[in-house]
């Protein structure tokens, strides 16, 4: 009777060996490429803790309108204070948005990686278990059925795996095996939630550029609005257009001024510079809407006829702004009236002029190219809205931008 139950019960589990092979979908075993290191979970381990941080370091960095207005509250009885005191806002709040713009595409090329290293621990994983997968069809068939009984008894190859107690009835090859199944695994569960700890930071960054927008919007409204209640104030229009006349004087000493430094070019920055006579590269790609043009017209808030002396295109904030043609940079500054400004020697005489920046991207004395992105849109110093200002200077006197733009 011993005979006939050991047969029911071979035939019993031969069964439900083909069931489970079947179930199982034999596949080709490739011999997983690499192994999972101690070293592979430290780093996703970093990696969980390093992404809540980045999130924290986030939400601290959020810039606080109410304080910063209450700041400039206390500067507006002197309006060349007050558009220092928010332009320096404005850059700051600048700079915030483009190291976020910066952030977000890291954070979108690290899940990127991350989620290939998901897939690769996957595949490693799925080779270690088609490897068990035959090690226990190879012990079956030498008549080791032990493999196949811890099978049965726990219902799933996975909860066989899960219980330690089985392990020490293994050999030490396949402890070795079964260990690196179980480091895979966890691999894999610190890799999933690495991406969910990634995502919830991309998220977090994505939220805060976007507030910062709406704080910079924020700052530019009342910049404008304080520029033209000012204008409207003054009751002595002779008194307004002197004012602003000076503010042009002022504007082009200090152009001049830095026009006389590259003559002299005493740190033989400049001199290696001959303009070709190409034509200049459009200075804030695919904003073409010129708000003011060159050349005598009415200006928007005084209502006399004066001399623009560049051009101006309308582009959102952080729009980028490039060098019209290869040059060495003059000045990468800031002046009341001109804002954040940029200038760049051509050589020959030739100098472009960008002004209004809301952040600057180059330093005095760097070589440029056609097309190096220089700075971003801003609307600071004497500025009522996002624009760039573009300005041509030639032997020492504005010229007409059109001369050198397609
Ligand atoms: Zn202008």
């Amino acid at each position: 009777m011993n005979r006939l139950f050991k047969w029911k019960k071979i035939i019993v589990y031969g069964i439900l060996f083909v069931i489970l092979l079947t179930f199982l979908n034999d596949r080709t075993v490739i011999v997983s490429k690499a192994d999972v290191t101690e070293e592979s979970i430290k780093a996703k381990e970093n990696q969980i803790s390093n992404a809540k941080k980045e999130r924290d370091s986030l939400k601290s960095a959020k810039t606080d309108l109410e304080k910063v207005k209450k700041q400039l509250e206390s500067s507006k009885s002197d309006l060349n204070n007050y558009i220092s005191k928010i332009d320096a806002s404005l850059t700051d709040v600048q700079e915030k948005i483009d190291n976020l713009t910066n952030q977000i595409s890291e954070k979108e090329q690290q899940i990127d990686t991350t989620t290939r290293e998901l897939e690769e621990a996957e595949f490693i994983q799925l080779n270690q278990y088609e490897s068990m997968k035959k090690r226990i069809k190879f012990m079956y068939e030498r008549g080791n059925t032990i493999y196949f009984e811890l099978l049965i008894q726990s219902g799933s190859f996975a909860d066989m795996l899960n219980k330690a107690d089985y392990i020490e009835m293994l050999s030490s090859y396949d402890r070795q095996k079964l260990n690196e199944y179980i480091e895979t695994t966890r691999l894999i569960t610190l890799t999933k939630e690495a991406l969910i700890e990634e995502k919830a930071t991309l998220d977090e960054a994505k939220n805060q550029r976007e507030s910062e927008q709406a704080n910079l919007e924020a700052l530019l409204k009342q910049k404008s609005d304080e520029l033209s209640s000012v204008k409207a104030d003054i009751k002595d229009k002779e008194a307004a257009i002197k004012e602003y006349e000076d503010e042009i004087k002022a504007e082009n000493a200090a152009i001049a001024a830095l026009e006389k430094e590259v003559e002299a070019d005493k740190a033989s920055l400049y001199s290696k510079y001959k303009y070709d006579g190409g034509m200049f590269t459009w200075p804030c790609p695919k904003y073409t809407r010129i708000s003011d043009n060159y050349g005598m017209r009415m200006h928007p808030t005084l209502k006399v006829e004066k001399m623009h002396n560049g051009i101006d295109l309308a582009a959102p904030a952080g729009s980028a702004i490039l060098a019209a043609y290869d040059g060495a940079v003059v000045a990468a500054d800031y002046n009341g009236t001109m804002g954040n400004y940029i200038m760049i020697n051509h050589g020959n005489g030739l100098y472009t002029v960008y002004m209004h920046c809301s952040a600057l991207y180059v330093k005095k004395g760097q070589d440029v190219t056609a097309g190096t992105k220089i700075a971003a849109v801003g609307s600071t110093g004497r500025s009522t809205g996002n624009h760039l200002h573009f300005g041509v200077r030639l032997n020492g006197a504005y010229v007409s931008p059109w001369n050198y733009l397609k």
